[in-house]
């Protein structure tokens, strides 16, 4: 598809996001099982079911801009749950590691806000007022899970990472 126009670029993006949020519905559950924290494993659990609910979503704009639901290739998700698969198979500490899951998390979480907030406008501009507000739904839980994550970073797990560290050097003296 070459990209001639708005209209075309946002097909391409929405497929993009699509394949992106279906690799979500796997990886989440995984990151559940992987956090230490309960507020955390809950938090993960929680935006599985609101991941599921956003494929829903991007099925009703599929439907609402006249495409046929189709995904292509998110290689930038392939490359975020890698990065933090790799991440969880590491041994460690299960404090530090509940912070490199929120920062895996972020990083997640923030390629979605990027994504749908570009999808949101190009759906304004290109005239599809339903899909438009659809993707900021979206956009919104997507900012709502960032904010979640950053209360539990900044609740305790940074804080109780940062003393799993200090506990070591002093072990070391
Ligand atoms: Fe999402
Ligand atoms: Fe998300």
């Amino acid at each position: 598809m070459s990209l001639d126009s708005l209209e075309k670029l946002f097909i391409e993006e929405l497929r993009d996001i699509y394949h992106a949020e279906k690799q979500l519905t796997r990886a989440l559950p995984r990151m559940a099982k992987a956090a230490e924290s309960a507020e955390l494993q809950e938090a993960f659990t929680l935006h599985t079911k609101e991941t599921e609910g956003q494929i829903k979503r991007l099925e009703r704009v599929f439907k609402e801009v006249g495409q046929a639901v189709r995904a292509k290739r998110c290689k930038g998700m392939e490359g975020l749950v890698e990065e933090g698969k790799e991440k969880m198979e590491e041994e460690g500490e299960p404090q530090v590691l509940d912070a490199a899951l929120i920062a895996s998390a972020q990083k997640i979480e923030h390629y979605e806000i990027a994504a749908y907030g570009c999808l949101r406008t190009y759906a304004e501009l290109l005239g599809y007022t339903e899909a438009a507000q659809l993707l900021q739904q979206t956009l919104e839980e997507e900012e709502a899970t960032d904010k979640k994550l950053n209360t539990l970073a900044e609740g305790g797990i940074n804080e109780q990472a940062a003393s799993v560290g200090a506990m070591e050097e002093q072990e070391e003296e």
